[in-house]
């Protein structure tokens, strides 16, 4: 895949897991950190902070190193994978993860619309 889908999917992954452990992970203790993105072995002079809980900072690092690793070279959607590279176990959880906050950030944004409607007649 290019590097501009690289660094878009790194940054997708991580939003959807910051969101859900901002939500569901409340009174774990989260730690700054941040990942220098590399690819194909090169630095690509990104990097991207966040603030997770040790659970979950666990789980970025996998869905990370599986999109470096990646062998595709125009990447399908990981749900429509033919070759899933990842464990079934770690597939299950990313999964509910990427349920969970795909549903929050669709409220999310039905929410906006409405108040900015809002705003708009007011
Ligand atoms: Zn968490």
């Amino acid at each position: 895949m290019t590097e501009e889908k690289f660094i878009h999917d790194c940054k997708t992954v991580l939003k959807f897991i910051q969101l859900y452990c901002e939500s569901e992970h409340i009174k774990t203790k989260k730690s700054k950190n941040s990942i220098q993105l590399n690819y194909n072995d090169k630095n690509l002079n990104k990097k991207i902070d966040y603030l997770l809980c040790k659970k979950c900072k666990k789980t970025l690092n996998y869905s990370y190193v599986k999109l470096q690793e990646c062998i595709h070279d125009d990447k399908p959607s990981c749900r429509k994978c033919p070759k899933p590279c990842y464990d079934k176990a770690e597939w299950k959880h990313l999964a509910k993860i990427m349920r969970y906050s795909g549903l929050r950030l669709g409220i999310l944004k039905i929410k906006n619309k409405l108040f900015r409607r809002f705003k708009k007649s007011a």
